[in-house]
Parts: C-alpha cells; structure tokens; sequence
C-alpha cells in the first residue's frame, strides 16, 4: 500500500523534504497557507519590478543540485543559477570599501593594502574555517540529533574547534584590524545570529564560500523556489496552496494527519512540519499535552531578532552598485548589543542592499533599478511596538541615509516601495514574536539542544526548517530536509534515493 505524508510549509526546508520524500516513492502532500511557495522566500511583483522577499545570497549549489539528482534529473533543466561578484562589498563610513570574494590574490592583496600582518593571520583564519567546515558542516551538518550520545559524540570536533568561542573572539584572535574583523565575522547575521555570541562553529560559512561561490538564480531566488515546485509536481507530488493548517491530529504517542482551517480533515502516515516550532506546538497541537508541554519549553528559548526590511524600484538604474553590499554603521558591537540584548531600536543601523538587477536586469522595466534594504531590529518580545506607527519614519530614516550614502537620487527616482516589520513576519508566517531566523543559534541551542528533527513522545511528528538542526539559511534548512528525509525514510520503510550511488553521491564528489 501507498504510504503517505504531508509537509506543512513550503519553505526551502519544506520543499526540499518534500522532494526526498516524493523521490523515495512517499506519496507527499506539500500544504502551504499562503497563495505563494517559498516561505521567506516569497516574491513580490509591483510595476514591472521583481522582489525576493527573503533570501537572495544562494549558497552551497551542491545541496541543491543533489535534490534534483535525486530522481536523475540536472538543476540546470530547471533553474539557471548564476555567480555573483564580489561575494559582498563592504562599505564603511570612514570610506574604507573591502570587496569580499574566493578570488584569493584579490582578497589578499585588500588585505594587505589595510593591514600587512593580518595576511598571516588571515591565511591561519582560513585553515581554520576550513577544518570547522570539514567537521561542522560535512560530517555533521545533515544528521540529526535525537539524543544526548549524538551530541557526546561530537564533542571532541566541538572541542577541537573552540565551539564555545564566539566566531568574534575566533577571528579576533588571527586578525588585528578591527575593519577586517567585521569583514570575517558578519556572516552569521544571515543567519540570526550575533558574532559575539554565535559559537565560533559559524566561522565555516567562510569557508563554505570559498568553496562553492555565492549565487543567484536568473529571475530572482523564487525562480528557484518555484524550479523545486515544478520538480516537486513532476515527481507526482501534490500541493495545496493557501489552505492553512488549523491542527495536527494526534493521539496515544502518534498523529494521524492535519485538519485544514476550512474544516478538510486529511490522513497521513507521517506529518512534518516546516512551520515555526512554537506555532507548531503551541496552534497546532495545543489541544495535546505534548503540544502544550513543549510550547512552553519552546517560549523560554532565546529567539533570533527580527528584520525591518524595504522594498524598493527606482526610475534610474545604478550599475555600479554591486548586487550585494554591507553598509556597516559606526558601531559594530554596541549596535548589536541594542538589537539582541537591549531591545533598542537605535539611531545609527547596519544595512544589508539587494541589488538584484545588478545580475539580472529583467528584474526591472529597462533602465531602471530594483533593491532591497534590510535592517536587523529586535523582536516583539524585546522590542513591543507598534510597527504600523513606527515603520514609516524608520523607513525614512534609513532611505536618507542610503540616499545620503550610496544612492544618490533615491527620492526622486522612487517609483514602488513597501516594507515588511517584525510584525508581518508574526502575522504572515507564524512567525514566534516575529524573529525572522527562528530559534538562535547558539551553542546551547544547536545539535541536539535544537528542535529535535523528530518528536520524541509522538513517533510520526517530524520538524524541518530553521528551527531545527541544523538551522537557518538555505544550505542550513536543505541540510535539516535531509537529516529529517532519512529518519521519515527508515520510519516508513523506504529506501533512500540519497543512498543509490548513481544519484545524489557523485554530484557532490565532483563537486568537491
Ligand atoms: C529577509 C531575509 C533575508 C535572508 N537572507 C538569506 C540569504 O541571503 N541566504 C540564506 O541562505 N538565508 C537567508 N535568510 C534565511 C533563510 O531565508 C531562512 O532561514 C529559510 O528560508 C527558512 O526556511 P524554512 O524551511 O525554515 O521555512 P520558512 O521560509 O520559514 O517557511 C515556512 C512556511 O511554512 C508555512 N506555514 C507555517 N505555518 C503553517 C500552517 N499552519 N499551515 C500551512 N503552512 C504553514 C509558512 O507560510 C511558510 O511558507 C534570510 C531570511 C530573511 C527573512
């Protein structure tokens, strides 16, 4: 008999789980509330302009080419993932501009030009990042942690790697510029995660970089997202888009399916949920006392801070603008000592700038520029306004500042804009008090101190997404898909087709 799942979320955890599981014979139902796929990767269209909602620096390729490989089919009939370069300009106020990329002889000579002794110590950051790589990401980035052995067992790597250092104090400790200290150490912010306090586990993204290049999909990151829907479908997948799920139906140590907010009752063998942790236990399965139990454990952790973030098409394109660019304020750790531990919404901010149009034109009417700003902000719980009411000045603030700074004009070639608050990512994705990461990540929430990829007590309940392990970011979440595909795999019975050599393994060795 046919066995059966659902994956509540299309999300790329959501999606990605829903591939493997499809690809392994499962017949998968892929449940969504909105009337778009993509989860935080969601798309907006005003005026002829294109805007990602979410993600746009792609990552690690190889964890999504293997999706596709799964079922003999090649990325590349579905999506066209193009490299970006630089990786990200850095841009100071003081005027310093450091253009990061995995061009080694160009980084090294920035680096030199700033600081000569740090290109000794960069290069010893480097075999660093590269060894926590190798542990952090290959070996353990894809297994799950249901219990304490798992997380005993890794213990020497987390060791070896100062995992209880902050990726700051790690960079800190190879590098002496305090420019190039921020340069080496911002990237956990993608993730939601603060450099001082994220374990020092996170410096891998470094290396992740070097390795496979930063990309972007031709038509914007939810060309992707709908490449892996369109994949989804072709494997016989089913999909119900914009049906929210009111519950999950469990009894006695397991659950039998979901109820749809229109009343739809649905069977499934298995249930996954790509949906925030807390909403999950808490709207889902409050009725249950598994549900009750861990929503309450799940509010005492710490949450990763929210995003205020604006959408915006200008009337003049602005082709030396790079696609991606930090605009680092004049405080770097104060800054984020007010967004994660103050709860202030402060005067001076750190921006991160999409330009996609930079790569890909079509993203806009011809001649003109389409961008994205982001400002990390505190969530609700630390920071409980009234976003309608202060939105609208912030996003004044921070668009004198970028007109100010970098784009000169904005005002008068402002053609679209729109914004979404801590409060949108509460009310639109469920989002526990609005963080836009989920759950931090930090050393005593990650591995097995994390959402557990399968529920302990209710045997067929499984989690996928940033809340899980092994967390936020595409590479992160589509590495959370497969730790969950296997267990959901092996409970149900299935082979796995990431276990068939002629699939997904030699993709990524010749990747490597
Ligand atoms: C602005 C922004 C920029 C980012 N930039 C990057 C980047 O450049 N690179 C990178 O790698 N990462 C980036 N990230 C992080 C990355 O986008 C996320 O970690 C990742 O996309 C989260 O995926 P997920 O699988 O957890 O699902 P989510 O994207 O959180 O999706 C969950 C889905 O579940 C649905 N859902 C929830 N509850 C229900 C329900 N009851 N019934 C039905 N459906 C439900 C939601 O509607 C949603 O579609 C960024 C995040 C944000 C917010």
């Amino acid at each position: 008999m046919n066995r059966t799942a659902a994956v509540i979320g299309s999300g790329f955890g959501g999606l990605a789980l829903a591939i493997r599981l499809q690809s392994a014979g499962i017949q998968t139902t892929l449940i969504e509330a909105r009337d778009k796929p993509g989860g935080r990767a969601y798309v907006y269209e005003d005026k002829g302009f294109i805007f990602d909602a979410g993600p746009t620096v792609v990552t690690d390729p190889t964890c999504l080419e293997e999706l596709f490989a799964l079922s003999g089919r090649n990325i590349a009939d579905y999506v066209e993932l193009m490299p970006v370069t630089p990786f990200y300009r850095l841009m100071w106020e003081d005027g310093f501009v450091f253009d990061y990329s995995n061009d080694s002889p160009a980084l090294l000579r920035q680096i030199a030009d700033k600081n000569p002794k740090d290109v000794e110590g960069y290069n010893r950051f480097m075999e660093f990042s590269e060894g926590v790589f190798r542990e952090g990401y290959q070996k353990l980035g894809h297994e799950a942690f249901l219990d304490f052995r798992s997380m005993l067992e890794a213990a020497p790597s987390l060791m070896k790697y100062q995992a209880f250092r902050s990726v700051y104090s790690m960079v800190a400790s190879y590098i002496e510029d305090p420019q190039l200290r921020e340069a080496f150490s911002f990237h956990t912010l993608l993730v939601g995660g603060n450099p001082f306090k994220t374990s020092s586990v996170y410096a891998l993204i470094h290396a992740l970089e070097k390795k496979w290049g930063v990309w972007f999909p031709r038509g914007g990151t939810h060309a992707l997202v709908r490449g892996m829907m369109k994949l989804f479908t072709d494997l016989g997948g089913e999909v119900r888009m914009g049906q929210k799920v009111k519950t999950i139906e469990a009894a006695a140590g397991h659950v039998m399916g979901v109820t749809l907010a229109d009343g739809t009752e649905l069977k499934f063998d298995s249930v996954a949920s790509n949906g925030d942790v807390v909403h999950t236990y808490n709207d889902l399965l409050g009725h249950h006392p598994r549900g009750q139990k861990m929503a309450k454990a799940m509010r005492r952790k710490s949450f990763s801070p929210s995003l205020f973030v604006i959408y915006f098409g200008l009337k003049k394109s602005y082709p030396e603008i790079a696609h991606h660019t930090i605009l680092f304020g004049p405080r770097y750790k104060e800054l984020l000592g007010d967004i994660y531990s103050g709860g202030a919404l402060a005067d001076d901010f750190s921006l991160y700038l999409h330009h996609p149009t930079a790569s890909d034109p079509k993203m806009a009417p011809e001649g003109s520029s389409g961008f994205y700003v982001l400002s990390p902000v505190p969530h609700l719980g630390k920071l409980p306004v009234d976003w309608d009411e202060v939105g609208p000045k912030y996003a004044d603030k921070i668009l004198d500042y970028l007109e100010q700074r970098l784009i000169p004009g904005l005002r008068e070639n402002l053609v679209t804009m729109s914004t979404f608050t801590p409060q949108n990512f509460k009310t639109e994705l469920s989002a526990h008090l609005g963080s836009a990461f989920s759950l931090e990540p930090v050393l005593w929430q990650s591995a097995y101190f994390r959402t557990h990829n399968r529920d302990d007590v209710l045997k067929n309940l499984y989690f996928v997404g940033a809340g899980t392990h092994p967390g936020a970011g595409i590479p992160g979440v589509v590495g959370s898909a497969k730790a969950t595909a296997k267990l959901m795999l092996a409970d149900l019975g299935a082979s796995d087709p990431a276990r068939w050599p002629s699939n997904g393994g030699p993709v990524l060795e010749a990747a490597q």
